[in-house]
């Protein structure tokens, strides 16, 4: 079967009935769905044009090998932090509230590893360490505060983690600059607040950021734009209440897809849209036939790296510009089919390290696959230049440099017969997305809403969603957030049109 005849729906081609309300939706990733599920619940005739022969976009679960014991990664979403409510409350809609589980995330295994500039410790050794290097940093940057006696234990257990978070989670251009606002800005703040009740651990030598910055919200509001930009993302990648679906998050966008009266058709590439007064002409490419579609109402999804290569027209400057102007930042993921959970040996139940190097960051999946058809291991995650690094090479370097590196922390990856397979999504390069997610860290509050209310703002008939056109951008969040506000604006413009023709029907000649 070639990948236009590929149909989500058995529906062929719907002839729209009612004039006024025929949508067609761009895409088929969590905002296309959730647009689409919401239009029709308003009573509109929608149906959804995916490029690509899968749904569910930047949520991509593989799984290696078939059946329901095929150990399972993600290669792209794989965690939802607790208060996501958009996304929980469509995963409650959908029925799956009883497939969320906890989601262990970074630095939370005590077995797993860190690297620090004294080689990989595992994470329950590495707080020592991380102080005296932490220390030491200071004292080469704020020569003057050495003596300082609010430069206490607490205050540096917190400099050493979050600095160790910082290097571990952020992008490479914003690693220094974070560091150095830290130092700068967030010890002194700290230093005003009583770290006693957020010490944590045996020896009370880590500080639990989360407590920390939710009965101090004050200290925020005296970070760097850049700095509190990243905090969000920070505190949500390390959160302990994160959450994420048993058996792959891509139920989520098939059971969106499943509740859908219209079709939703695969393998229908959208290489044209053309704004007109009274409807929208879409150039459609399915498999070697181009059609020409016409819809009263389009909401488009598809990421602005993929929508630059169509063909627009009656588009207006600003829109063009936005359209050039939303940055992405490029997302590798590596996956590596295990023939057996090796870490569980050295007490690593889940969670992940900081690796480093090219690999960056290892997650260990919970183990969902049947006994006997071996484990997943998420080996390595990068965003930012090193995710564009690893893209440039082939896979099958890229594979190579991610197991050798691997290697120096996991030497099981060389027992012959280890390593099953290995898969990976380089989401710089896939042609659908151009990235990861809209890059908006390390720009000032203000830059960012500017940038959404332009990506957002719809073009006569035409309207935008997808998680760039959010204020949670880089999350599945982000995406339904925007989808609810696409289909709002559309019932703005449906009402406005409404009551324009009933006018006219009144006043033929316009003289109201
Ligand atoms: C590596 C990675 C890790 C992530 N981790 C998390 C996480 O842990 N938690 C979280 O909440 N979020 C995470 N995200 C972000 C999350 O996946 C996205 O924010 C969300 O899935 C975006 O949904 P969307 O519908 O806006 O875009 P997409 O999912 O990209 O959907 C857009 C759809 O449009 C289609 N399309 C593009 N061009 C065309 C065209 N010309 N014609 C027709 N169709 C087209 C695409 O094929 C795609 O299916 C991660 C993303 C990545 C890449």
């Amino acid at each position: 079967m070639d990948a236009a005849s590929q149909i989500w729906h058995a529906h062929a081609f719907e002839k729209f009935e009612r004039p006024g309300r025929r949508v067609v939706v761009i895409g088929a990733g969590i905002s296309g769905l959730v647009t689409a599920y919401e239009l029709e619940c308003r009573g509109y005739r929608v149906r959804v044009l995916e490029g690509t022969t899968r749904i569910g976009g930047r949520i991509h679960t593989h799984r290696f090998g078939h059946g329901p014991g095929a150990p399972s990664v993600e290669l792209g979403a794989m965690r939802i932090p607790a208060h996501h409510h958009h996304a929980l409350e469509y995963i409650r809609r959908m029925g799956l509230a009883g497939k969320l589980r906890t989601f262990t995330t970074l630095l939370s295994d005590e077995n797993a590893f860190l690297r620090t500039e004294d080689g990989f410790l595992r994470i329950r050794e590495a707080s020592g360490p991380l102080r005296e290097n932490f220390r030491r940093e200071l004292e080469r940057h704020r020569p003057w505060q050495r003596h300082d006696e609010r430069l206490d234990d607490g205050i540096v257990a917190f400099g050493a983690w979050l600095t160790a978070i910082v290097d571990a989670i952020a992008p490479p251009d914003l690693r220094e600059a974070l560091r150095t606002d830290l130092r700068r800005q967030l010890l002194d703040l700290v230093a005003l607040v009583d770290l006693g009740p957020h010490l944590r651990g045996p020896a009370r030598d880590r500080v639990d950021l989360h407590s920390l910055f939710s009965a101090h919200p004050g200290i925020r509001a005296g970070c760097s734009a850049r700095l509190n930009s990243f905090l969000d993302d920070i505190l949500a990648e390390t959160s302990p209440d994160l959450l994420r679906l048993h058996g792959g998050m891509d139920a989520l966008p098939r059971a969106v897809a499943g509740r859908l009266r219209g079709p939703v058709l695969l393998g229908h590439r959208v290489t044209g849209i053309e704004v007109c007064d009274d409807l929208v002409r879409l150039t459609v490419r399915a498999g070697s036939r181009t059609v020409e579609e016409h819809a009263d109402l389009v909401v488009c999804t598809a990421p602005f790296p993929a929508v630059r290569r169509m063909r627009l027209r009656g588009l207006d400057a600003d829109k063009l510009d936005v359209l050039r102007e939303v940055e992405y930042c490029p997302a590798t993921k590596v996956a590596v089919h295990c023939r057996e959970a090796f870490w569980r040996e050295g007490g690593i139940q889940g969670g992940a390290s900081f690796t480093g190097g090219r690999v960056r960051q290892t997650y260990y999946p919970a183990p969902d696959g049947a006994p006997g058809q071996g484990a997943a291991l998420l080996a390595s995650y990068t965003i930012g230049d090193e995710a564009a690094r690893l893209g440039r090479m082939s896979a099958r370097r890229r594979h190579r440099l991610v197991l050798d590196e691997l290697s120096v922390v996991h030497p099981e990856l060389m027992t012959p017969g280890m390593v099953l397979d290995v898969v990976s999504v380089a989401w710089g390069n896939v042609a659908w997305s151009g990235g990861g997610c809209a890059y908006r860290w390390g720009k000032s509050d203000e830059r960012c809403a500017e940038e959404l209310r332009r990506a957002f703002h719809p073009v006569g008939r035409l309207f935008f969603a997808g998680e760039h056109c959010s204020t949670a951008s880089a999350w599945i969040e982000g995406g339904i957030e925007s989808a609810l506000r696409a289909v709002e604006a559309v019932g703005r413009h449906d009402r406005a049109h409404r009551t324009a023709t009933a006018a006219d029907r009144h006043d033929p000649a316009g003289a109201l």
